[in-house]
């Protein structure tokens, strides 16, 4: 299922009152996935109705922030997870909740429980009480105790790897043509080369033949003097005004502009940077 599925959909089971105790939600990455379950832990608390981009109130803020006393987050402390953090969870939640309706835990690759902090937990596990919610994440429901799993609903939420070609839609080939192309379009700029606007209209107006396709080439080119912002401390303040004028073109793509007018434009104001 769709991230935004898993989410929304457990938001209303809650408020239809058919949540289950315990969630263990399979991922390929936990990061992300926690981030995911804190958006569900404030639209089951959040008291304005929980939009995805509720910045407003005061619980959503202290969810973000890991700072809300009926959240608790227990995760592995080096290699395992001990008893006294599980131990920790239970005094916390033996006390009613004062700022939510329930004591909701997550506990992050349940897996590396020592033989203890397991014991303990399954007894935990074993007489759910009613305003307490559990989430288990882990890379592998495989390696995670039967009784532990047995005792939870199973979700599954991957996400896409972030590799270049991913973030932009295209495939391998098409993301490595596109990066040459950039590439040598930044050497060229750097060299303030004069025949660039004739490279616009011979090489570029044949590779590039949409406005999906001029986007991906700008966004190589943004990324590629973002890189050199970074390693190249000296000239930084020049770089970023070209990074400017590069996000400038990009935004303007969004707009029904004359594409090769653009990048010819994108060229000249490159090149006044230099001062010719
Ligand atoms: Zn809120």
């Amino acid at each position: 299922m769709e991230t935004n599925a898993v989410v929304n959909n457990l938001i209303t089971l809650y408020r239809e009152k058919k949540l289950a105790h315990a969630y263990l939600i399979e991922t390929n990455n936990i990061v992300k996935c926690y981030e995911d379950v804190k958006k569900i832990v404030m639209g089951i608390c959040c008291p304005s109705n929980f939009q995805d981009n509720c910045s407003e109130c005061n619980l959503c803020h202290l969810i973000k922030e890991n700072n809300l006393p009926s959240l608790i987050t227990v995760e592995p402390d080096g290699k395992n997870i001990k008893k006294e953090a599980i131990e920790n969870l239970k005094s916390s939640f033996s006390k009613i909740p004062v700022y939510t309706e329930n004591n909701i835990y997550i506990i992050k690759s349940p897996e590396k429980m020592n033989d203890t902090a397991f014991n303990k937990m399954l007894k935990f596990l074993e007489e759910p009480e009613d305003n307490i919610i559990g989430f288990f994440i882990t890379e592998n429901k495989d390696n995670v105790a039967n009784t532990i799993v047995s005792r939870c609903e199973i979700l599954k939420i991957n996400y896409k790897s972030n590799s270049d070609s991913d973030v932009l839609g295209v495939d391998e080939d098409t993301y490595n043509r596109y990066f040459e192309l950039a590439q040598e379009y930044q050497n060229m700029l750097e060299k303030n080369d004069s025949s660039i606007v004739w490279y616009n209209n011979s090489v570029l107006a044949k590779e590039l033949s949409n406005r999906t396709e001029i986007t991906i080439f700008l966004k190589l080119l943004f990324n590629l003097y973002m890189e050199n912002v970074k390693v190249n401390h000296e000239d930084r303040e020049f770089v970023f005004k070209k990074v400017k004028i590069i996000s400038k073109y990009l935004e303007q793509l969004n707009y029904n502009v004359n594409t090769s007018l653009l990048l010819d434009s994108l060229a000249i104001e490159m090149g006044e940077l230099y001062g010719k």
